[in-house]
């Protein structure tokens, strides 16, 4: 009798089975349509800038730093109206390397846009001029429909999701603090997401990379900036910092950094890299560096143009001391005898290749410094050319995962890992009450 019972309900399986596994379940889609996509994806043959746009279209490209605020401030003197990002700006004299058409066609899913302020402001004037940008910059975005402002990573992917490109912003020039701990809270309330600790030159509590050893890192007072910023959840960018800087930081810090527009000190032994031994502390933290286009850190050759161009601009100024005509023509006849060497799209790919190799592809982002730069790698000419730096990838054998985290999700896991830092602290720890002068 219990045999016969298996038998049935056996045989039931057996006819049961094939129809149950036809169901898709609730919210997958059907399996039949699937097959068709592959189909069509494989029969299609597409060109590898057409795989490298699918995927851009599905995960937002996170872009680290874009200057056209900058742009702004220095060409019609914050006067929204007088450049309009919806025209073709390459008819302005000096052509700018964005728009939102080209934005568009690059596939630009998310824009940090830097709020720079000039070293050479000091003090109260920096502080203004900080307010200024940030000013400017949210006028930008709130006067084109394709442009969102966001200010958190869930707003970042809803943004992308509606089609929009979702609009952050990050300091540069931790000068502007004005070294008041107040100062940074309020720009964090006014919309700032990240700030690069220093620019060109130290500030009072960081050294810089491209400036003289002062304080051998951050001071203790820089200590208490970085504790405020990982407390507020401002991401800590660590491009323009002397490595002492970089290592001091990633000793303190609560939270993932970035490096919003640096390449690998390996590849290309500029300063304002990423040296080796700090590119191998970047997996404990969880940070990334976004990898970028300026051709004097990607291209060794350009690197060693631009010095020796220096050399000989300083040579012939001693040597026709009050002449300028004559070092005029002294440098038209050197660079004639002395082309510009080019960076290109493959130099950008062998610094992501170099940080994935020797960290792995969780690390990288991308951020291109377009209008910070005057020159751009063949291949990278603007902010529409982001699909062929992916196909280059593509080609190199990156697969679409790790496209996707290069893109965009390494930058988001950074983001949601300093939100839910500022999140634990909220309610535990009040702000920091400190001055610059509680540690002299
Ligand atoms: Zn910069």
């Amino acid at each position: 009798m219990r045999r016969i019972h298996w038998c049935v309900l056996s045989l039931l399986l057996l006819i049961a089975a094939p129809v149950l596994a036809l169901q898709p379940e609730e919210g997958e889609p059907p399996q039949e349509a699937e097959t068709v996509e592959n189909e069509t994806e494989e029969t299609e043959e597409l060109t590898d800038r057409e795989r490298a746009i699918r995927i851009l279209e599905s995960v937002p490209l996170i872009d680290g730093h874009n200057d056209v605020p900058w742009q702004y401030r220095q060409r019609v003197d914050n006067r929204l109206a007088e450049i309009d990002l919806a025209e073709d700006t390459t008819e302005l004299d000096p052509p700018m390397h964005t728009d939102l058409n080209r934005l568009r066609e690059g596939r630009v899913g998310g824009q940090f846009w830097s709020v720079y302020v000039s070293p050479s402001l000091e003090g109260a004037e920096a502080t203004k001029a900080q307010l200024e940008q940030i000013d400017i910059a949210r006028r930008l975005i709130a006067s084109h429909a394709d442009l969102s402002y966001v200010t958190t990573a869930d707003e970042l992917e809803e943004a992308f999701e509606e089609g929009h490109i979702a609009s952050l912003l990050g300091m540069e020039g931790g000068h502007v603090l004005d070294n008041s701990l107040a100062t940074l809270r309020t720009f964090y309330a006014l919309g700032a997401r990240y700030m690069t600790l220093t620019h060109w030159q130290n500030t009072d509590w960081a050294d810089a990379a491209t400036d003289d050893p002062e304080h051998g890192g951050l001071t203790g007072f820089g200590q208490a900036v970085i504790e405020e910023m990982n407390r507020i959840g401002m991401l800590v960018d660590l491009s323009h910092v002397a490595p002492s800087t970089m290592h001091d930081v990633l000793d303190v810090t609560e939270t993932p950094v970035i490096f919003s527009h640096s390449s690998a000190m390996g590849v290309t032994p500029h300063p304002r890299n990423v040296p080796d031994d700090v590119l191998d502390r970047l997996p404990e933290n969880g940070g990334i560096v976004m990898v970028t286009f300026v051709p004097s850190f990607v291209s060794e050759a350009v690197r060693q143009h631009g010095a020796n161009r220096a050399a000989e601009q300083a040579r012939l100024e001693s040597l026709h001391i009050g002449d300028p005509e004559a070092v005029e023509a002294g440098m038209e006849a050197w660079d004639e005898d002395n082309p510009t060497p080019g960076a290109t799209l493959s130099d950008v790919a062998d610094h992501i290749d170099y940080i994935r190799d020797r960290i792995g592809v969780e690390y990288i982002g991308i951020g291109g410094d377009y209008d910070g730069i005057t020159t751009v790698p063949e291949g990278l000419e603007d902010v529409s050319t982001y699909p062929d730096l992916f196909a280059e990838l593509i080609r190199r054998g990156y697969e679409r995962e790790e496209l996707e985290k290069i893109a965009g999700q390494n930058l988001l896991r950074v983001f949601r890992a300093n939100e839910a830092y500022k999140e634990s602290e909220q309610g535990t720890t009040r702000p920091l009450d400190v001055r610059i002068d509680d540690f002299e």
